[in-house]
């Protein structure tokens, strides 16, 4: 571990459980860099993660932290920064957890634009729990539950959280290390609602099922298919069909839910 990101880390609870090859502990490493970059106080900064294989990520995090049930991670976090908003609070979550059990509390996390800065790790499957598919399994992909390819069709979580109100959303992949650094700057920096996707892979599970061959054949698999928006736009539609942007996606001004529930308690307090 490079000796800058080590103080966020709770070295003792290493070695984690993640598989070899896994895309979680990419993304955790940049999850740090990003904090360190942006000198966040380490005190005052909250960690909150649902149950799954992303959401181990809070054990190791040395920061408060709550590991919370499945699929709540949104509404623990809501909570917390309703309760103390002058906290800085991020949501680790898969995409099983996020888009499926905690669908609900993700499209109105969005919608009231709270200040959460929330890292979805999508690697298209329950990792943690079987297997099985989720919301984010491409429509054909094989999971446990579905052996013979997945008759639904998968959300666009991003234009969800976009149509939800949601004021900062962007997508990386574990390939793309420095795009998802700078977005989780920039998510952070947002007052309001952010989503960051992290395209990530799940050798053991969605790799295996899907023959998508080794854990470095799938971390390519994302550099050839997660690209920046100027390329996109120079694709043709055939081109496009199994590209994905890379980048920001929205930005836009809204309200923050904290600071508007703080102006109405001054209103009436100055009654
Ligand atoms: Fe990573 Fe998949 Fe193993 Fe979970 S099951 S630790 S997501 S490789
Ligand atoms: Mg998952």
């Amino acid at each position: 571990m490079l000796p800058e990101i080590e103080q966020y880390f709770r070295l003792e609870k290493l070695p984690h459980m993640w598989c070899p090859g896994c895309g979680n502990g990419i993304i955790l490493h940049c999850l740090a860099k990003a904090v360190g970059k942006l000198s966040i106080n380490q005190e005052r900064t909250v960690m909150v993660s649902g149950i799954g294989c992303a959401a181990r990520a809070s054990s190791y995090l040395d920061f408060d932290t709550l590991h919370t049930t499945h699929g709540r991670a949104l509404a623990f976090a809501t909570g917390v920064k309703f309760a103390k908003p002058e906290l800085n609070v991020f949501v680790l979550t898969g995409d099983g957890d996020c888009t499926a059990i905690g669908g609900n509390h993700f499209i109105h996390a969005a919608r009231r634009n709270i200040n959460l800065t929330t890292i979805v790790f999508n690697n298209n499957i329950y990792g943690m729990t079987g297997g099985q598919y989720s919301p984010m399994t491409p429509n054909a992909c094989r999971a446990t539950t579905s052996p013979y390819g997945n008759l639904e069709r998968p959300f666009n979580m991003a234009e969800l959280a976009i149509g939800a109100g949601a004021t900062f959303v962007g997508r990386a992949t574990s390939f793309h290390t420095k795009i998802l650094t700078d977005l989780i700057i920039e998510g952070y920096k947002n007052s309001g609602f952010s989503l960051i996707e992290v395209v990530t892979h799940c050798p053991t599970s969605f790799g295996r099922q899907n023959k998508m061959g080794s854990p470095a054949d799938m971390l390519k698999w994302q550099r050839d298919h997660g690209i920046t928006v100027m390329k996109y736009n120079k694709l043709t539609d055939e081109e496009r069909a199994d590209k994905f942007i890379v980048g920001i996606l929205h930005s836009s001004k809204a309200p923050e839910y904290t600071a508007e529930y703080q102006k109405l308690v001054e209103k009436f307090q100055g009654r």
